[in-house]
């Protein structure tokens, strides 16, 4: 693509129609699906501003003695309004004076009981989805994938099942996205159709995100996306919601702050603590501890860095160090990074700009998000700055090129392993190139990453990594920024999510040990089996009560069965074995056997020879003309399988036809 023609795409590249009515701060958007709440007064968001004659006393319970399991804050709150909620309008207001948590008004009445249920992200890193559920009201947070492994032999991708939200499909009021991470917003191709495209919630950024993943999966226009930002404040069902901005290793994310007549429920989003970050805001913590003088009663928070002992740095001190090497390089510089790392490669290409370079996008992820960092004026540069990947980096001045590349998946990294290999058809690199791995390998493409450094090695260039630049520099909240947030919500209950159990287990001893949490009050959840909040508490749901979850796996679209899934693995370890019987009248008369994959291909003969004796022996056993023949070829299966086991402790997979 020239020049040019590149201008004009990034510039006009009209990927979806803005929603201007939505756009400005602190707008309310009208619910959908507007539904009254139980039993008393119809509020519209417009109304979730209590009055200030609304006392908060008016919802504890005259019977209720102090829940506070820490010191309390302030005595005076307790004449602040709670969570702006209002559910008891027109009840008897009890001037009790009572040891205050913000959230002793449990006790006040039973409004039904709410249930959180995550659907996956919690015992795996990817994949993150939850619901809520109150009574005929669901809201869903987040549709997340996971990328496949390598035992997952040729999927494309996993998501949570949805079966109990299929079956529910009629509760759902709404999809709220916290961030434009794939691993939250990349199941919205697989799982939004199957949940007949309800209404989606998120932020510009995780919008244009949302609308460029569907593209290719033709469902853009059908997406019904209203725009947010932390200053929203939404409907959905019985169900209010409003936001706060957190900091991430992708702008424009946001927590979510749910309201309920037992008090605030908070998910934390992925967030970092970052008080320097170069392309977003800083972490709002005064946003954040306002939220916890309202009454938070669950804190949900995110685990996957927790267990790392101290602080991560701001995203703004790696930007420095790429800077750097950019100016000190002596030839072309390749970047690796994660496509999403929006603000981060800003910052690249505006360097680059600086110094002259031409920077050229490889990777399709990293020229569509490019064009929306233009877009929504994260990356600001001159339009002949960026090209796609083309011939004419050929003849440039290797000191005027830039090559940003996505370096998270392997098929994404063809690009860099073909240069480092010597078989890209535009880019010979020499040594005085420098390759700088600015994203970690996803676990499993470790391997691929090792043989392209080996050759990067071998040609001479100059090569960095995360152990080079700043190893510190991560997305996710370590140590004591978690304690720092759960500290500012202080919350009654604290359940940690997104990571690993162990990783969620261990966040959950930091909470009890450091900040002096009962660990009665915190409540670790699995995938489908989460937590029920009512007037009593909070408490995991039993195994009875579960839903079903765990994961679906996605090859071209279309869900992909455990069998498909167990052939292949079976194949890929004891390879396949096919017979065709011919027979007349019960009598065997040829047994042709062929076999892929085989080891014992130099004893094949002998192999065949006693496999064809056992097959004729069990078929003329076996035959019975009043049967039908599928039920001979499963015999045949089974007889071949065990004899296999039985000589080489093998299981191919066999495939019999008579
Ligand atoms: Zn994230
Ligand atoms: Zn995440």
């Amino acid at each position: 693509m020239s020049t040019e023609k590149l201008s004009q795409w990034l510039g006009k590249e009209g990927l979806l129609e803005s929603n201007k009515a939505n756009t400005q701060k602190g707008v309310t958007i009208a619910p959908q699906n507007k539904k009254p709440y139980p039993q008393q007064t119809k509020l519209n968001p417009n109304q979730i501003k209590t009055n200030s004659q609304d006392k908060g006393l008016s919802r504890r319970s005259p019977h209720h003695s102090g829940q506070a399991q820490r010191t309390p804050r302030n005595d005076n709150l307790s004449n602040k309004k709670f969570g702006d909620y209002n559910p008891t309008v027109g009840r008897p207001t009890v001037a009790k004076r009572e040891k205050f948590h913000p959230t002793n008004f449990l006790h006040s009445g039973n409004k039904g009981d709410i249930r959180i249920v995550p659907l996956g992200g919690l015992e795996q890193v990817g994949e993150n989805m939850m619901f809520l559920e109150w009574g005929d009201d669901i809201v869903i947070i987040d549709t997340g994938v996971e990328f496949p492994s390598p035992e997952h032999l040729g999927i494309d991708v996993l998501v949570p099942n949805i079966s109990y939200l299929i079956q529910n499909k009629k509760k759902i009021r709404g999809v709220i996205y916290t961030h434009g991470h794939l691993d939250h917003i990349g199941g919205v191709p697989y799982i939004i159709p199957e949940l007949g495209f309800p209404p989606i919630y998120a932020t510009r950024l995780t919008k244009e995100l949302i609308l460029a993943n569907s593209t290719e999966h033709g469902i853009k226009d059908k997406l019904k996306i209203s725009e947010i930002n932390p200053k929203s404040k939404i409907r959905l069902g019985k169900f209010e919601f409003e936001f706060f901005h957190i900091n991430h290793s992708i702008p424009d994310g946001v927590g979510i702050v749910v309201k309920t007549p037992y008090g605030q429920i908070v998910h934390t989003s992925d967030f970092k603590i970052d008080q320097n970050p170069s392309d977003d805001q800083p972490a709002d913590l005064g946003r954040i501890s306002q939220i916890g003088r309202n009454g938070v009663v669950l804190a949900l928070v995110d685990s996957t860095n927790a267990i790392k002992p101290g602080h991560t740095l701001s995203e703004s001190v790696i930007e420095k160090e790429l800077k750097k090497l950019i100016t000190e390089a002596k030839g072309r510089v390749i970047i690796t990074t994660f496509a999403s790392s929006i603000g981060r490669i800003s910052k690249v290409v505006e360097s680059a700009e600086k110094d002259g370079r031409t920077v050229f996008l490889s990777g399709r992820s990293m020229e569509r998000n490019m064009v929306i960092a233009r877009k929504l004026n994260y990356l600001k540069c001159k339009d002949t700055t960026l090209q796609l990947m083309s011939r004419g980096i050929k003849t440039m001045d290797p000191k005027k090129v830039l090559i940003l590349s996505t370096g998270s998946q392997g098929e994404e990294l063809a690009a860099l392993t073909r240069m480092a290999a010597g078989t890209h058809k535009d880019v010979k690199l020499t040594k005085n190139d420098t390759v700088i791995f600015s994203s970690s390998p996803i676990p499993g493409n470790e391997l691929a990453i090792v043989s392209v450094l080996n050759n990067l090695a071998e040609i001479g260039v100059k090569m960095f990594d995360k152990k080079k630049l700043d190893i510190h520099v991560s997305g996710h909240a370590y140590e004591e920024e978690v304690k720092l947030m759960t500290s500012l919500l202080n919350p009654k209950y604290f359940s940690p999510i997104h990571g690993e159990t162990y990783m969620r287990y261990g966040h959950r001893d930091i909470v009890v040990e450091s900040l002096n949490f009962k660990e009665e009050n915190t409540l670790v959840m699995k995938n489908g089996q989460g937590i029920v909040l009512n007037n009593q508490g909070a408490r995991l749901m039993t195994d009875k009560e579960a839903v079903p979850a765990g994961s679906v796996m996605i090859e071209f679209g279309e869900k992909v069965g455990e069998h498909v899934l167990s052939d292949r693995t079976i194949m890929a370890d004891g390879g396949a074995i096919f017979i065709v019987v011919k027979h007349k009248d019960g009598k065997v008369q040829k047994v042709d056997i062929r076999s892929r994959g085989f080891i014992y291909m130099n004893m094949q003969h002998e192999i065949f020879n006693l496999l064809g004796q056992e097959i004729k022996t069990v078929f003329e056993r076996n035959y019975d003309p009043a049967r039908p023949d599928r039920t001979l070829e499963e015999t045949l299966k089974q007889a071949t399988t065990k004899l296999f086991f039985r000589k080489f402790k093998k299981e191919p997979v066999v495939e019999v036809i008579i």
